[in-house]
């Protein structure tokens, strides 16, 4: 990342011209936003500061003759991505473990959201999970231990979220955007919190690296 950042909240909004808002938008087309989130993903890919703020550096990109093309990953996907909890989410020591879980294995990663601080874990109960991509919602179903969501995002990405509460906000064949109301995290654990597995091509891999990879971002 280069420095842009707090510089960006010194400017004036009036400073601010109605073309560069309209490239902003013109780049930022696959999802309905908000400026912020637009102005996030473009200087995650223009590789400036991520602070949502429109300042000289974004504007200096903007005006720029070459603009950034939309986010490439590894998977052809259309972002936004966003962390799988509203607010941001924080993974637990729990490993991913690819092995069948009768050995042992253990398909995702466990996330919290709130402040990590040295008092011990945060309570995540009620803590609203989203969809992290756009995709279809291919199975909501409750299990011992609470409602679980699937969601194909194609490109043979399947994300599987539990350990929910409720009985969701989504159903089965619907599509979403990225960052929709998917449930809360369920409380009926020792220590409530989500359950986010990513599979590709019938594989589950480490989620918490996939976000990092794609560059998911908080969504409030
Ligand atoms: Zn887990």
């Amino acid at each position: 990342m280069s420095a842009a950042g707090y510089n960006d909240r010194r400017i004036d909004a009036g400073q601010i011209e109605a073309h560069h808002l309209a490239t902003l938008w013109d780049w930022y087309t696959k999802q309905p936003g908000n400026r912020e989130e637009a102005a996030r993903q473009f200087q995650a890919a223009a590789g400036l500061d991520v602070d949502g703020m429109i300042g000289p550096m974004t504007i200096g990109a903007l005006d720029a003759p070459e603009l950034p093309g939309p986010p490439e990953n590894e998977l052809g996907l259309a972002g936004p991505f966003y962390l799988p909890i509203r607010g941001g989410c924080w993974w637990s020591g729990n490993a991913f473990d690819p092995r069948p879980r009768s050995q042992g294995g253990h398909h995702g990663r466990d996330g919290f959201s709130g402040p990590k601080t040295d008092l011990g874990w945060p309570d995540t109960t009620d803590a609203m999970v989203i969809s992290f991509a756009a995709g279809e919602v291919i199975a909501v179903k409750w299990h011992a231990n609470g409602l679980w969501i699937k969601i194909d995002h194609g490109h043979g990405l399947i994300t599987k979220s539990g350990h929910l509460n409720g009985t969701g906000h989504v159903k089965p064949g619907q599509v979403i955007a990225a960052g929709v109301d998917l449930a809360p995290v369920w409380g009926g654990l020792t220590l409530p919190h989500i359950h986010f597995e990513t599979w590709i091509n019938g594989k589950p891999v480490d989620s918490g690296k996939l976000l990092e990879r794609l560059g998911a971002v908080p969504l409030s």
